[in-house]
């Protein structure tokens, strides 16, 4: 199916596409397309309104890439699930998102689609999110006037991952001492879309958990934080049971709610899971 008529912008700087982004009427922005060039043939099936202009990042080098110091992980935001999950760079607790991507749907999708994408696109599942919230990640954005302003990974989908402005990248501080564990579940059999995904993150302390992450995503809201689960994790030791004692200390309302029965069984199925590994490897 043809796209209904658009102008195709295709800016070859941030801050020029930051501008643009601005000034434009009724703009979608095309990162790797993997989702916006879809919605634009479903609007369009559907008799829907569509996008008048189309905002292409695809020429801005500067938003691609990955960098690492002594003290963090950069990753821009028009770096591909390929380039990021082949990168060397992921070493410590950055190798998480190796196996996050590894689980990202199928080679032609993770050729085209970008981190930015993934983690502004709006759709409550997917999977860089939770990695992000648990690896306590900044993310960057860029003003239509040339300003860089930034939020916690986890601010940004508590306020619903709306934003005005141009996502840059995103900086994820190193902690070699950490622990991580991550659970997918998947949806269906065809597409290769997750049901619930899980990331525990621990920075154990004299053997005891301590500064615990356990953030969950549920599929049909953002992703977030279990507090409960965190605080009934810190200053545990690892045991064999601590994952099994854990699925008694859950905030239940983010694994019950509009969930079916087998979600709930997975979510605890999960949580038990990547606790236990983590207990494995203390
Ligand atoms: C069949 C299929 C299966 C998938 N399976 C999985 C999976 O299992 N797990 C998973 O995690 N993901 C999955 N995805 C999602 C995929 O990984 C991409 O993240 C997602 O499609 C969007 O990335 P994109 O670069 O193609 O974004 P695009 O489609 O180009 O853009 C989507 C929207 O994101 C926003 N956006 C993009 N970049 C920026 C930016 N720099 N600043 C501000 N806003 C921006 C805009 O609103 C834009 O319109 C799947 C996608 C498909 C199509």
């Amino acid at each position: 199916m043809l796209l209904n008529s658009l102008t195709l912008h295709t800016p070859r700087t941030v801050s020029e596409a930051a501008r643009l982004f601005k000034e434009l009427q009724e703009v979608k922005i095309l990162a790797g397309g993997t989702f916006l060039l879809n919605s634009l043939k479903l609007l369009k099936h559907k008799g829907n309104k569509t996008a008048k202009n189309v905002l292409s990042l695809g020429h801005v080098q500067e938003l691609k890439g990955i960098t690492c110091d002594d003290k963090s992980l950069t990753i821009k935001a028009m770096t591909t699930i390929t380039d990021l999950f082949e990168s060397p760079l992921l070493t410590d607790n950055f190798q998480i998102i190796r196996t996050v991507c590894r689980n990202i749907s199928t080679t032609p999708i993770r050729n085209m689609a970008t981190f930015g994408g993934n983690l502004t696109c709006r759709y409550t599942w997917t999977e860089m999110p939770v990695t992000m919230i648990a690896l306590n990640a900044t993310m960057y954005f860029m003003t239509p006037d040339g300003t860089t302003t930034s939020m916690s990974a986890e601010d940004f989908f508590k306020n619903n991952a709306r934003s005005e402005n141009l996502f840059t990248h995103a900086v994820i501080p190193l902690e070699p001492q950490c622990h991580l564990a991550y659970r997918r579940v998947r949806k269906m059999s065809e597409v290769d879309q997750p049901l619930l995904t899980v990331c525990i993150k621990t920075v154990p302390q004299s053997k005891r958990w301590s500064q615990t992450r356990a953030v969950v995503n549920s599929g049909t809201a953002f992703a977030q934080r279990d507090y409960q689960l965190e605080e009934f994790l810190n200053g545990k030791t690892s045991t064999p049971t601590l994952g099994q004692e854990a699925t008694n200390h859950l905030t239940s309302a983010i694994y019950d709610t509009r969930s079916s029965e087998y979600k709930q069984h997975m979510f605890r199925v999960c949580l038990r899971a990547a606790i236990e590994e983590i207990c494995k490897s203390n």
